[in-house]
């Protein structure tokens, strides 16, 4: 059992089973259990705690967010939900929600409370403190809604986080509720507005909404290596040799994290100095710099614990664009972790630790005015001085240098994202702030349908 995946959380905390990745995925097909941070008792139906509390409302005609009136006005749907619900998910005696059945209603509830109390507490113990929501100042608790009928997507905003669920090629539904990444990312983009903050208008930068995104995925990424079956799986695949240079695909392969894959990207800024479409793309050189920099300190990690040898790795990097890459490498990594599964596995969360601690020391320094690439890296030096007198800074300016991050910036945005670009306002709203959002949802014709219907 993962007790929070090595998140200090004490024993008298409260059991969930997760999904560590969507588990229509082979190796995730069973549930894990894991603690959470609430004390047992203290999660009530629902669930619902002091920081979060799930509906799965019955009858809600549209989704929270931007919508507009009938004369085309702008109105935002926040929570509460007040209408009716399906029942709760509720605590057996002794206040746990591992006694839910896969399968159920119930159980959906019980994943989706669980994952975003999860992540929240992986972060929080990188943080050192609570994180407080930042749309405290009008709502105490996160609203955790399940959508079973509108949504193909999931989304943050202003006080909730919608999911709903995804059609998969082959026509099966895979409720987002259960998708681990998903859920994770939109708790990622919540830590951002939290730690980092709203631009006020006319101060965002296109490397804001970028940020958001990469933050985002970073925030999954690291919350799912905190499963023992994510650990193993990445290990047991890849031997231990994580590196991607130039690799991505090959190295993509390897693994059914989706967040994993999307980090492991060969672009970088200079792909974007003509302009730009979406936030996610414009994601992917941050996101693509910082999973490298993991990758080089874990094997760094390696050749400190002895593990494999400089020489070794030297060789790894002499060799790391020639097409004999994986042929001299891979029985280098075979052999070492076939001797040593146990310390490999132990390096890789020292070195998730590490970055997650330098993630989070970074993030809580940046402003959200005219947020630009190379200040995220300038301040991962200062970080980096501060926490290890600069040991990693190598590694850091190599990633950056790699992705042009410090001497290239992203053109204009090219083209409006598609559809009606009123709908592009504020998915997450801020009362007296109409910045723009950063999410490549629109609603529905159904939702904007029944929206008109509904508002005056
Ligand atoms: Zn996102």
């Amino acid at each position: 059992m993962a007790v929070g995946g090595n998140v200090p959380t004490s024993t008298a905390g409260t059991r969930f089973r997760l999904y560590a990745q969507a588990p229509f995925l082979e190796p995730f097909h069973e549930p894990e259990t894991v603690i959470v941070s609430s004390p047992a008792g203290s999660v009530g139906p629902g669930p619902a705690d002091d920081r979060m509390y799930v509906v799965d409302p019955i009858g809600k005609p549209f989704a929270y967010g931007a919508a507009e009136d009938l004369r085309g006005s702008f109105a935002y749907l926040m929570p509460p939900w007040t209408g009716a619900v399906f029942p709760p998910a509720l605590p057996d005696a002794d206040g746990h929600f591992d006694h839910i059945a896969p399968g159920s209603p119930e159980f959906e509830a019980a994943h989706l409370f669980g994952v975003a109390r999860f992540t929240l507490d992986v972060w929080e113990k990188y943080f050192g403190h609570p994180i407080e929501w930042h749309f405290a100042p009008d709502l105490d608790r996160l609203e955790l809604v399940i959508e079973r009928n509108l949504l193909e997507n999931a989304f943050m905003g202003y006080g909730f986080l919608e999911v709903g669920v995804h059609q998969t090629a082959d026509r099966r539904i895979e409720p987002f509720s259960l998708n681990f990444d998903v859920i994770a990312h939109e708790i990622g983009h919540c830590i951002v507005y939290a730690m980092i903050g709203t631009p006020d208008p006319g101060t965002d930068s296109p490397e804001y909404y970028g940020f958001h995104e990469s933050a985002a995925d970073l925030t999954a990424l690291i919350a799912a290596l905190h499963f023992d079956r994510v650990i193993d799986e990445l290990l047991a695949s890849s031997r231990g040799n994580l590196y991607t240079r130039n690799l991505a695909n090959r190295f993509a392969e390897l693994t059914d994290n989706e967040q994993i894959r999307l980090a492991a990207n060969p672009l970088t800024l200079l792909d974007f100095v003509r302009g730009w479409t979406d936030e996610h793309d414009l994601a992917q050189p941050l996101t693509g710099a910082v999973f490298d920099m993991f990758v080089d300190l874990f094997h760094e990690e390696l050749v400190a614990r002895e593990l494999i040898s400089a020489s070794q790795e030297d060789l790894s990097d002499q060799l790391e664009d020639d097409p004999e890459y994986f042929r001299v490498i891979q029985p280098i990594f075979d052999e070492a972790y076939a001797a040593a599964p146990h310390a490999f596995r132990e390096a890789l969360v020292a070195t998730r630790d590490e970055m997650g601690m330098m993630l989070a020391e970074t993030w809580r320094r940046l402003s959200p005015r005219d947020l630009r690439y190379s200040q995220v890296g300038d301040t991962l030096r200062a970080v980096d001085r501060m926490m290890s007198g600069g040991r990693w800074r190598r590694i850091i300016d190599v990633n950056l240098r790699r992705r042009a991050i410090g001497f290239a910036r992203p053109g204009p945005r090219i083209a409006p994202p598609a559809g009606d670009s009123h709908f592009d306002l504020a998915r997450v709203f801020v009362p007296g702030n109409h910045a723009q959002c950063c999410g490549r949802r629109r609603p529905s014709f159904r939702e904007k349908y029944q929206s008109v219907l509904a508002l005056p």
